[in-house]
Order: C-alpha cells, then sequence, then structure tokens
C-alpha cells in the first residue's frame, strides 16, 4: 500500500487527551490559516461521554 499523503488532522480529547477522531484537512479548508484550531465535541469512548475534541499536529 502506498503511502498516504493527505493531510490528517487528529481531534484529541480534552479531558483524556486520547486521539479519538481524525479529519481530512480539506473539510477545513474553509478557515483561514492561523486561526484557531479545530474544536469539536465528540463521543469520547475512553471518557464515555461528550467532550470537546481539540485539532492538533
Ligand atoms: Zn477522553
Amino acid at each position: 500500500m502506498p503511502a498516504k499523503r493527505k493531510a490528517y488532522s487528529k481531534m484529541q480529547c480534552g479531558g483524556c487527551k486520547n486521539i479519538n477522531y481524525f479529519a481530512h484537512k480539506s473539510l477545513m479548508k474553509k478557515r483561514k490559516e492561523g486561526e484557531q484550531k479545530l474544536e469539536a465535541k465528540k463521543f469520547c469512548k475512553h471518557c464515555k461521554k461528550h467532550t470537546a475534541h481539540k485539532e492538533c499536529r
């Protein structure tokens, strides 16, 4: 399998710091560079609740 060169953003749980989700960078094109990081409320299976997930590199 060829190495994927597509850029993915990792979505890290604000509670347990586990990376639970990956998001395509292409989905985030609406944001301009330099803006604050994407944040989304998502379910964390480690915390067993919805937590704020932040984009990290
Ligand atoms: Zn968590």
